[in-house]
């Protein structure tokens, strides 16, 4: 196949790799005329990527053109290229050709559409069809919008833009959804989530994993006695304490409920997550906030439950499930409440008999 570069857009791009293996990033400066430059791209905001998918070159050389400016363009003239380019990256919106060799549009955006990594990218359709059954099928397999060929611009980008948009405020609701307001870390659902999805990555990999349940001590009391809003400064303190503890992006801290908190930490063994109990317990008294009805003493204190998986050689692990770990760290925290508060407790199974034990 002849494939000809498209036509000369001003732009440093590495020209010993065919046009649409590229990636080109526009600059917001790039002195395209005003009406097509990125509307959702502000300042300090990510630039969207555009992944283009034709048979066509020619086809891919019009869109890429009227799409500049808008964001990353990336270019791929089969569904199979197109499918890797977005598990390599995943784009904001996907133009693709409803008629091409090998996988079709239609094909491409149903993939799309079972994969839970692409399920919520746009695909819009281009295709010379003009039936309305055409129009419906693609509908039918996801499509977010249908696009006539041959494209005018002003229809290309007002619907581009209106998808990335669209995408950028679902991405948004998705990430708020995932986010407790009180204190900005992740929230249950997004504990629940992980908690799963590293149980199963540490039943597989026999790796450990290490679970830490936290618990202000005495906090009705100190509610009562300062009010709400100093209890929800309190929780937001502690929670930027116990969040500057960890550092590694597998690491996730969340409130888990009310005055409680966790720690997730994949690839943890318990003398680790022992540790990080300890630092946790002396992170949240350094933060000297005073708890005058408190019996524990005179700031604010938290318990700490410290759980981690542990497997054999024969593939077996205990704690085997999320909501075992879960109860593991629940035990230990409550060993550190029943004897004394202001500690940590490491959840100790044993390997010969149905018997729990502690060390403190
Ligand atoms: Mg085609």
């Amino acid at each position: 196949m002849n494939v000809t570069d498209p036509p000369e857009t001003a732009l440093a791009v590495d020209t010993s790799i065919p046009f649409w293996r590229r990636a080109i990033s526009l600059p917001q400066s790039s002195g395209l005329p005003e009406t097509t430059l990125g509307a959702s791209a502000g300042i300090g905001q990510p630039v969207p990527s555009l992944l283009l998918v034709d048979d066509d070159p020619a086809t891919i050389q019009v869109l890429a053109h009227m799409l500049a400016g808008l964001g990353h363009l990336r270019f791929a003239l089969s569904a199979a290229d197109a499918l890797n380019l977005a598990h390599e990256s995943v784009p904001d919106v996907v133009l693709v050709d409803a008629e091409m060799p090998g996988m079709n549009g239609f094909d491409f955006c149903a993939t799309m559409k079972a994969d839970p990594d692409l399920a919520e990218v746009p695909v819009i359709f281009v295709s010379g069809h003009g039936h309305v059954e055409t129009e419906v099928a693609c509908f039918a397999v996801g499509a977010a919008d249908f696009i006539r060929k041959p494209p005018a611009a002003e229809v290309v980008v007002a619907r581009v833009r209106t998808q990335l948009r669209l995408k950028a405020l679902s991405d948004a609701l998705r990430r708020e959804a995932l986010v407790d307001g009180l204190t900005g870390l992740a929230n249950r659902r997004r504990f629940d989530d992980q908690l799963r999805i590293e149980c199963d990555r540490a039943l597989r990999s026999g790796e450990p994993l290490s679970l830490l349940m936290i618990d202000v001590d005495h906090f009705k009391r100190f509610n009562d006695r300062y009010g709400h809003p100093a209890g929800d400064a309190c929780l937001r303190g502690v929670a930027i304490a116990i969040q500057g503890l960890v550092s590694r992006p597998a690491d996730l801290v969340a409130r888990y409920g009310g005055e409680e908190f966790v720690m997730l930490l994949p690839q943890t063994k318990a003398s680790g997550a022992t540790h990080l109990g300890d630092l946790v317990v002396k992170a949240v008294e350094a933060l000297r906030i005073a708890h005058d009805v408190s019996p524990s003493g005179p700031v604010v204190t938290v318990s700490v439950g410290v759980a981690t998986t542990l497997c054999s050689a024969d593939g077996g692990c205990t704690p085997a499930s999320p909501a075992a770990l879960v109860n593991a760290a629940d035990q230990a925290m409550y060993t550190a409440k029943a004897t004394g508060r202001g500690q940590s407790c490491t959840y100790v199974p044993s390997s010969a008999i149905a018997h729990l034990s502690y060390n403190i």
